[in-house]
């Protein structure tokens, strides 16, 4: 089967600004994809292109086997939804959903019986006569996923759908739009700078940096393997060793909760001598903030263990095997 989504040393350049730059890429059908970097690398624009907001300045988009590079946006089998809505104000919430269907000639009857079926699998059934105005914002954008998916597109794009909730209402939906794109089958492409979302949801993530890729990958291999600093601090959070502080060559990512922190000062493979800057407890965790030969390092490890004092000599420890390696920036 072919590709849901084949972008071929993609580019676009908004005068000297190189907004994405050289993007290949590959999407399988059915997958939950999604772009993450912090604001400016591109993603956004990654996404546009795709649905044909945005013309490449070079390369090609695949959709489905098909070249698309110069389709318009209602040529290409695709939706978006954007994080802002975008509602049709003075429409109650069944003809919003139903929207699509009516411009393509749809009857009455029968799109409002498939608006009634999407309101019901994102679970708004009953609240198809309210107008957006009468709905909290993350019953909003479950209209504005119901109207984008009335007309069973092959391909969603979802840009940053659940930034203006707040974080128990997010996490909630992304808990439903997994489970929404699971029993659909659809190929959602997601943009987010909330890494804890892209892990969450995703099969696979492409971490976005200056308009290009820096790592493709599961969630799983993204936080246990980062192959940059920049991946490494991005995603999840990340002590960046030189390796001539612990007798090695290179650059080394250690995660804070593969840092054991014991009181005292103690020498030995594998451990470094510091003090203790600060503690924060989190509940479950705790999070230490250690200065070890003028560098800052964090540990965090279960609220469990004894309380060490702010100002004590500690010692930081881990298994070797926790260390990545890291490639050295282009
Ligand atoms: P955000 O999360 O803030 O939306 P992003 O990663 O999605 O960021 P883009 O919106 O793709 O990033 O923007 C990438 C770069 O391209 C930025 O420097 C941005 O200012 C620039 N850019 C985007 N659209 C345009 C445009 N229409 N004209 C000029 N520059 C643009």
């Amino acid at each position: 089967m072919s590709n849901a989504v084949e972008l071929i040393n993609l580019s676009c350049h908004f005068g000297p600004v190189r907004a994405v730059d050289g993007v290949d890429l590959e999407i399988r059908p059915g997958e939950f994809f999604s772009m993450l970097g912090p604001s400016g690398s591109g993603k956004t624009t990654c996404l546009r292109l795709i649905g044909g907001f945005e013309q490449p300045t070079a390369g090609e988009i695949r959709l489905f086997g098909q070249d698309a590079s110069r389709l318009p946006p209602y040529a290409r089998d695709v939706n978006t939804v954007f994080q802002d809505y975008a509602l049709f104000p003075h429409m109650n919430v069944r003809d919003n959903v139903a929207y699509a269907l009516m411009v393509r000639g749809v009857g009455r009857a029968e799109r409002y019986r498939r608006a009634e079926e999407m309101l019901e699998q994102v679970k708004l059934a009953g609240f198809g006569d309210r107008r957006p105005g009468q709905l909290s914002g993350g019953q909003r954008q479950r209209v504005a996923l119901a109207r984008a998916l009335i007309n069973q597109p092959k391909l969603l794009l979802l840009d940053e759908p659940l930034g203006a909730l707040d974080l128990k209402l997010r996490e909630e939906m992304q808990i439903e739009l997994k489970a929404l794109q699971r029993s659909l089958g659809i190929t959602f492409v997601y943009v987010t700078h909330d890494q804890g979302e892209a892990l969450s949801m995703s099969d696979r993530v492409a971490v976005f940096n200056q308009g290009r890729i820096e790592q493709l990958d599961t969630p799983k291999r993204l936080y246990e393997h980062p192959r940059t600093e920049f991946v490494a601090r991005f995603v999840g959070s990340a002590n960046v060793l030189e390796g001539s502080a612990i007798g090695l060559k290179g650059k080394y990512a250690l995660r804070p909760e593969r840092i054991r922190v014991q009181p005292g000062h103690h020498r030995g493979p594998n451990c470094l001598a510091g003090e203790l800057l600060d503690v924060h407890y989190l509940g479950s965790q705790t999070r230490y903030e250690v200065r070890v030969d003028g560098q800052r390092l964090t540990a965090v490890a279960s609220s469990e263990e004894p309380d060490l004092p702010v100002g004590a000599p500690v010692t930081l420890s881990w298994d070797p095997a926790a260390l990545r390696e890291l490639e050295v920036a282009r």
